[in-house]
């Protein structure tokens, strides 16, 4: 990674340097393109982690950032989902285990901090990649080109703009791209957790009446055995009250709500909480920008899919900017076209259906019960459907990109070139 300079022209600026802005200056840089990484490196996460499934997994080994990732995250075999909210119909418990698609793992939970970390670190050692550590205070976009401006008045030439400055995105705003936001009535209280009894590497999903309580499995310690973190989904008023709570209150209720299944609980460090919220864009690109992650879908955190559906952003849009001149314009907005087609059908499928699932928890109604009920009973009876609805959720095949193809540690093929002409191939 270069020192920034005053004024630095690139093919591909990427602004902001959350973990998918670095993962998507890492992809561009490694199809030989000159990246700018523009945006200061993120504030510690309290208590968060990310699960990140197989075809993020691929995507992680194409980066080079794998080995690392899972030298520090912890491997997820299976998902053990509890319908715990008294419904009237006698719902099984459902087990999404990996081996049932033939794989190891369904994917691998690291902490969000050493995650960013992880990539940052990668980010330095590419000499393509120009890291500027600011804020973009404005843009200016024009047919030929895009120049991004430091509040220092700095300005950052490139061919290109990828939008990964998050929720409240500058980029997308200036191109005039339209949001569609709403909220839940819910907080997100995020947790390291040290337990009792052992995971075996499988994550429990219990589906309460005020969202999931999702128990994620992480890696022992040598002082700690037993780790998971916690993702816990609840009312304003319960979180507040929680929070309020000794910890040791806390700790009980937590192992209470987990029935015992790992046993006493001990919280490690601070615990974070996130306000619940949605959100859509009208498009997913226009002119010399595109967006991803966070700039583009807002969703709750259930059935961990945001971070994996913003390196699925990241990896199509490096797809479909593959053998495009990016100064030919006409061939830009087709290219364009087929990112915005590709990502509205992505996002829309995983936004809805984490929204139905978020609401038919939280709003108690018969006829919606029953068929959240019904659609387990089938699942747990069903091996196709079952096989279809775990390979769905780690390894979505009518949206995988060429970076995500590729089962991880395979090895490339002998003498194959490593350059932008060379993924084509
Ligand atoms: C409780 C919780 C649990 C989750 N668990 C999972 C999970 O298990 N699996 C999963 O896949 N996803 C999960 N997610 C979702 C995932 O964490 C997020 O989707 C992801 O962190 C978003 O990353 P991002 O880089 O897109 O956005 P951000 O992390 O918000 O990064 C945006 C960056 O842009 C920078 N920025 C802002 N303005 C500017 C500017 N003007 N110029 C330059 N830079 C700017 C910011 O400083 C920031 O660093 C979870 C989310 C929550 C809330």
């Amino acid at each position: 990674m270069t020192a920034a300079h005053e004024n630095i022209r690139s093919e591909i600026l990427v602004a902001g340097a959350g973990a998918t802005g670095l993962a998507a200056a890492l992809a561009f840089a490694r199809a030989g393109l000159k990246t700018t990484l523009a945006g200061r490196i993120p504030p510690p996460l309290p208590g968060r982690t990310v699960a990140l499934f197989e075809s993020s997994v691929r995507f992680l080994d194409a980066l080079g950032a794998l080995e690392r990732v899972r030298a520090r995250g912890c491997a997820v075999e299976a998902i053990h989902m509890i319908d715990d909210t008294d419904q009237f119909l006698p719902v099984p418990e459902l087990n999404l285990r990996a081996r049932e698609i033939g794989l190891p793992a369904l994917g691998v939970n690291v902490s969000n901090d050493d995650l960013v970390a992880i990539l940052l670190d990668l980010c330095r050692d590419r000499s393509e990649i120009a890291f500027v550590d600011a804020d973009i205070a404005d843009y200016e976009f024009n047919g030929d080109g895009a120049v991004a401006i430091l509040a220092d008045g700095r300005r950052l030439q490139a061919d290109f703009i990828v939008a990964a400055d998050g929720r409240n995105s500058r980029a997308r705003a200036v191109a005039g791209i339209d949001v569609k936001e709403w909220t839940y009535p819910q907080i997100a209280l995020t947790m390291m957790l040290r337990h009792e009894f052992p995971h075996e590497n499988v994550s429990t999903e219990y589906h309460t009446r005020s969202g999931p309580f999702t128990l994620v499995p992480l890696p022992a310690r040598e002082d700690a055995p037993n780790r998971s973190s916690l993702v816990w989904l609840m009312s304003v008023a319960d979180a507040r009250r929680r929070l309020a709570k000794p910890r040791e209150e806390l700790e009980y209720e937590i192992e209470d709500f987990a029935k015992s299944e790992l046993g006493a609980m001990r919280i490690e460090g601070d615990i974070g909480q996130f306000r619940m919220g949605g959100m859509q864009v009208s498009k997913h690109a226009a002119g010399r920008l595109a967006l991803v992650g966070e700039t583009c879908h807002i969703f709750p955190p259930i059935g961990a899919q945001g971070l994996n559906l913003s390196l699925r952003d990241v990896a199509d849009l490096e797809d479909c900017l593959a053998s495009v001149d990016l100064k030919n314009p006409r061939e830009l907005s087709r290219a364009l076209a087929r990112y915005d087609r590709h990502r509205r059908g992505d996002i829309g499928f995983r936004t809805h259906g984490v929204d139905l699932l978020n609401r038919s928890l939280i709003i108690p109604y018969l006829p919606v019960d029953l068929l959240r009920g019904a659609s387990f009973i089938a699942m747990a009876a069903l091996g196709p459907l079952r096989r279809a609805v775990i390979r769905e959720g780690v390894l979505p095949h009518l949206v995988l990109p060429r970076l995500m193809r590729r089962p991880a540690h395979k090895p490339e093929v002998a003498g194959a070139p490593h350059g932008r002409a060379g993924l084509r191939s």
